[in-house]
């Protein structure tokens, strides 16, 4: 298997997974040896990605920013970095939600399979209005303020505090290039190397993947809810899964007119990133191999990737906004509630900060999702209509999530000429 290229390895580890978990799941006690004896590795292989990710962000940072030489260079390449993902962003909800209401999933609900979802999930959507209501409670600038840590080691104690590392990391490196050379020239060093140890140890961990994704797949198809529930949900998931596809296609054309490059370039270059997404569900795990692919496949320059993908894994979330336009309207359908133009709009604008506040990680998008809810005036209860089926849903809008960054770091390299 060695000659075999990574994103093969990691599909027949994937196939083999959902084979063994489905295979597993008629044999007596079948599942309970995977949740015992399979799914720990995958747990560890998410584990390894995820130590990983921390130290990465501020070594490829601080050697990006450092690399840069002047400041104006910086703010150009921040300024079209963040523009562009904003525009990604609202294109993203614009589809979401135009597809919702063309489809109309939400009507096609009965209200008993309403009620039944509604009380079924209840606790988990209590979970979830608990996590939000905490978020929600701080104030509108919470998350500007959230941005700027007060201690920079309590800071990388905790992944979900990637943006305040952003922060430091793009403000030390700024310290840096404002020195002198001579000034700077052992932590330059340093922080080259440290940066290069960590892509080594990125390699290291990859050769896990294929056995990983095995074990997270096994695990996923023995814990999967029922059929019926899918069914039920069916018009709706396919509904955002159009809309992700929309997504994939638009960056596609974007890349072939912004920089000429061809379909199967891009998407082969970035496939390992994309199958690890889906199997990880989480942005942030997958960056290590996000920046791999972008540098070796996409041929996009390491001063430009070690400065956009970072922060496009913590802020851009492009299947997150499709999934919230998505939702929301599908929620307001279910419960028969009308929403006007304006009301949609409102959708726009909070499901945009929405996407820039969702951590990287499994799950974050539906804790962002109550926001939304809450400031369109949707019954949160609506959650638990969605929650069966989101995990799935969450493996999906990660690949576009991460596609996006590629694509954008692709446009930003060109841009300032740095895309071979
Ligand atoms: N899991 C997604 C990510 O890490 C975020 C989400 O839940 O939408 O990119």
């Amino acid at each position: 298997m060695t000659k075999l290229a990574l994103h093969w390895k990691i599909l027949i580890g994937m196939a083999l997974g959902v084979l063994f978990g489905a295979f597993l799941s008629f044999i007596p006690n079948g599942s309970e040896f995977i949740k015992n004896y399979i799914k720990p590795f995958g747990t560890i292989f998410i584990n390894l990605l995820k130590l990983i990710a921390m130290p990465l962000i501020l070594a490829s940072l601080i050697k990006g920013v450092s690399d840069l030489k002047d400041i104006s260079k910086l703010s150009q390449m921040g300024g079209r970095t963040i523009l562009t993902y904003l525009i990604t962003t609202l294109t993203a909800v614009t589809i979401g939600l135009i597809l919702v209401n063309i489809i109309q999933p939400g009507k096609s609900i009965s209200v008993e399979t309403r009620n039944e979802l509604v009380e079924a999930y209840s606790t988990n959507t209590e979970e979830k209005q608990a996590a939000a209501a905490k978020q929600k409670e701080a104030g509108p600038l919470n998350a500007l303020v959230e941005m700027v840590p007060s201690n920079i080691f309590l800071a990388t104690s905790n992944n979900r505090n990637m943006l305040q590392v952003i922060f430091f990391a793009l403000f030390f490196g700024i310290g840096m290039i404002l020195l002198p050379f001579k000034k700077i020239k052992p932590i330059k060093k340093f922080f080259d190397s440290f940066n290069a140890v960590i892509l080594k140890l990125i390699d290291l961990i990859m050769l896990g993947a294929p056995y990983g994704v095995f074990a997270l797949l096994a695990a996923l198809v023995v814990e999967a809810p029922s059929l019926e529930l899918f069914q039920a949900l069916a018009l709706y998931a396919i509904t955002l899964l159009l809309g992700l596809v929309a997504m994939i296609i638009l960056y596609i054309i974007v890349v072939r007119v912004l920089t000429g490059k061809k379909i199967d370039f891009f998407m082969k270059g970035i496939a390992p990133a994309q199958l690890l997404a889906f199997s990880t569900s989480s942005s942030a795990a997958t960056l290590p191999v996000t920046m791999e692919c972008v540098e070796e496949n996409l041929g996009v320059d390491e001063e430009v990737a070690s400065f956009v993908l970072p922060i496009g894994a913590t802020i851009n979330m492009d299947g997150t906004s499709v999934y919230q336009g998505v939702a929301a309207v599908f929620i307001a359908q279910a419960f028969g509630l009308d929403l006007n133009l304006s009301a949609q709009l409102g959708i726009v604008f909070t499901a945009t900060l929405a996407s820039i506040g969702t951590a990287a990680v499994p799950s974050a998008g539906i804790v962002m999702l109550v926001i939304v809810l809450a400031q369109a005036g949707i019954p949160e209860a609506g959650l638990a209509l969605i929650f069966a089926i989101d995990r799935p849903l969450d493996m999906c809008r990660t690949i576009v999530n991460v596609t996006g960054d590629a694509a954008v770091s692709m446009i930003v390299g060109k841009s300032i000429g740095k895309l071979k």
